[in-house]
């Protein structure tokens, strides 16, 4: 194997470095000028034969692998999957003139970053497909980093959250109820101060439910991403029952919105109520946080066929931007969020899981979820769940 250093410095960690594979000494010098005209302080190695690919296989220092298709001792496709089984990530480039495009196709299938003919007028070529497999390579490196950096992220809020949310959510709590009993025994003028203090444990109460429904949520979200099934707890559940108090307890984190409920007297479903009242609360919470305050949030849940089958299912009906065709799907996805969108009632908490939980959740219970929804006329998120039946006590 011979060895060319474009710098005689050691080489730094960032340094580009490329593996050049061809019988042909004069192709490899040709290719390695090329690259070195494009990518000044580039580290070229040159490999001949089997024995070169081995050592450089065993030393994991490289970025990439420009390499020809026929070689006297193997194929580019070889090398290819040599190097794709050691280093995933490392780029691998085919220069040649021998190839075919069934060659291309199945190299390209099996993750060949690109192909390009080997021709004295395409090197150009060459260093133009290395400096585009090097920005994908590096945005994808980012956007993996970022991902993992939110879910390390996730996982600690999941299991650190808790703990102090509960005790401050149980001191607001305890101290509002002691003022708002002790207030009625003071004087008129102690009565008057205490009134703001109670209304302003009121406000950081509704706030810290709101942290308290984004942690449940993360948690959720943390199990669901390790355990991929959450355990359910199967029974016969009212379902507007549940939807009844989902709209309760978002009335009181948001007294000044309107929200309407049609539903019938009582619809049993089978689900576990405490998941549900979870789904309940995120489509509720996204409709009025996507929607201005003067704009009402409908929920209707009625009973329907589905599949030849009877199904219930719960409507929630809003009049904010509404969700182009194209963005219906991507929008439950794992930590996905909208950028453009601005969140429109002020309770700017979002992390993209919402929709991600609703949909594993009702899954789990057997059912499906869905939205419809264009843009400038609202959005329309549901969920339908199999009907219940009485559960008979077992007394
Ligand atoms: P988050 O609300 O934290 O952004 P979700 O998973 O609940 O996360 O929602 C994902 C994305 O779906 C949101 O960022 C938003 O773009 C879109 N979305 C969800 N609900 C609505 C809605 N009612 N109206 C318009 N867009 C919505």
């Amino acid at each position: 194997m011979e060895s060319t250093q474009s710098s005689a410095a050691a080489p730094a960690p960032h340094l580009l470095r490329v593996v050049i594979i061809d019988d042909n000494a004069d192709d490899r010098a040709l290719t390695a000028r090329a690259l070195a005209g494009r990518f000044p302080g580039i580290q070229t190695r040159q490999v001949a034969d089997p024995q070169g690919l081995a050592q450089v296989l065993q030393e994991d220092e490289f970025d990439a692998v420009i390499t020809d298709y026929q070689l006297k001792w193997s194929t580019g496709l070889d090398v290819l999957r040599q190097v794709k089984a050691r280093y995933p990530e490392v780029i691998v480039i085919m220069f040649t003139a021998t190839g075919t495009q069934e060659v291309a196709v199945e190299a390209m299938r099996e993750g060949l970053s690109d192909y390009v003919v080997k021709a004295p007028q395409h090197f150009i070529r060459l260093s133009a497909s290395l400096q585009s497999a090097l920005d994908h390579t590096r945005a994808q490196r980012e956007a993996r980093l970022a991902l993992e950096a939110r879910e390390r992220f996730l996982t600690i809020a999941a299991h650190e959250l808790r703990t102090p949310l509960t005790t401050i959510n149980g001191t607001v709590e305890g101290v509002r109820l002691r003022l708002e009993r002790l207030a009625p025994t003071l004087p008129l003028a102690a009565r008057q101060e205490i009134a703001p203090l109670i209304q302003a444990l009121d406000r950081a109460r509704r706030q810290s439910a709101r942290l308290d429904r984004l942690q449940e949520d993360i948690a959720t979200a943390v199990r669901l991403d390790t355990t991929a099934a959450l355990p359910v707890e199967m029974h016969a559940v009212d379902l507007v029952e549940v939807v009844r108090s989902g709209i309760a307890a978002q009335r009181e984190l948001t007294p000044e919105r309107t929200i309407t409920l049609d539903a019938p007297e009582r619809l049993l479903v089978r689900a576990d109520s405490e998941r549900l009242r979870q789904v309940v609360a995120n489509l509720l919470g996204n409709a009025l946080k996507f929607s201005a305050n003067e704009v009402p949030v409908e929920v209707q849940v009625s009973r329907e066929a589905e599949q030849d089958q009877e199904a219930a299912r719960c409507a929630v009906r809003d009049q904010g931007p509404g969700i182009p065709l194209e963005e219906q799907e991507r929008i439950w996805g794992y930590l996905y969020q909208r950028r453009e969108l601005s969140y429109l009632s002020g309770s700017s908490v979002g992390l993209g899981l919402g929709l991600y939980i609703v949909r594993a959740l009702v899954a789990q219970m057997e059912g499906t979820a869905g939205v419809e929804s264009a843009p400038g006329q609202g959005s329309t998120f549901w969920f339908t769940l199999p009907l219940g039946t009485p559960e008979v006590s077992g007394a």
